[in-house]
């Protein structure tokens, strides 16, 4: 069966190491919207100049922009065998879109990450993403939740130690605009996981947790909701 997973979560929460994790153990794409938008800056698209001072700003992208996008990335061929989205949807407008682009698909699983405020503020104006290969260190990927003690030491020395290439900050991750995105989180992104709470595929995952733990929890939500859903399907034949 496809898995169409949906991985929902304040900015901070862990949502593109885990996606990264259930790629590579389902062998599914992981498709970031976050990424998408970052890369259409950087190769100065038209998409990338029209989104690059909202991103700048912490503010969503308008849903007609980002439906698009994701529109188009779900039609691709590698998606067929389901997909992992991180960062979309956003907001109620985009749920419904997903729903529409998903008919006939099977089933969605959606999956929310929960991590209070001030953790996330922490984890946020600490992280640093690779200039060249872009793995983030720093956020949860911290000694005191992996029990590693290069995270540290790679965000101290300003080198990936991946790659070797230059650490840098996102420009959003400045304390002022982390604000500014948990409160976007919490008024335009929060609202989903009620229009999901209902689904018997829907599961809250404790974000607070190490990298491991919510993986473990993860792929435990994901084998109850396909079960659920195949029962459902056998009781409705
Ligand atoms: P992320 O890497 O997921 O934190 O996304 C970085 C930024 O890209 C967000 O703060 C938004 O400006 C924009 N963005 C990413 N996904 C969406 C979305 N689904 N809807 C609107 N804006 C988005």
């Amino acid at each position: 069966m496809a898995l169409n997973l949906v991985m929902i979560g304040p900015p901070g929460a862990g949502k593109g190491t885990q996606a990264a994790r259930l790629r590579r153990q389902h062998g599914i794409p992981k498709i970031s919207t976050g990424d998408m938008l970052r890369e259409a800056v950087a190769a100065g698209t038209p998409l990338g100049v029209a989104v690059r001072n909202i991103i700048g700003a912490g503010r969503l992208v308008s849903d007609e922009a980002i439906i698009a996008v994701v529109e188009q990335r779900l039609a691709k061929p590698d998606v067929a065998a389901g997909f992992v989205l991180d960062g979309f949807p956003r907001t109620v407008v985009q749920a419904r879109a997903l729903d529409q682009m998903l008919e006939g698909r099977g089933p969605l699983v959606v999956v929310v990450v929960d991590v209070p405020e001030q953790e996330l503020v922490k984890r946020l104006t600490w992280r640093r993403v690779c200039q060249d290969c872009g793995a983030t260190f720093g956020g949860v990927d911290t000694p005191e939740l992996t029990g590693e003690s290069s995270a540290e030491g790679a965000v101290e020395s300003g080198r990936c130690r991946k790659c070797g290439g230059q650490l840098v900050q996102r420009d959003d991750d400045s304390a002022a605009v982390v604000r500014d995105r948990l409160k976007v989180f919490t008024s335009q992104t929060a609202p989903l996981v009620d229009f999901y709470r209902g689904r018997p595929t829907f599961s809250l995952i404790n974000g607070l947790q190490g990298p491991d733990q919510v993986t473990a929890d993860m792929n435990r939500a994901i084998d109850a909701a396909l079960a659920k859903d195949s029962t459902r399907n056998r009781a409705r034949a």
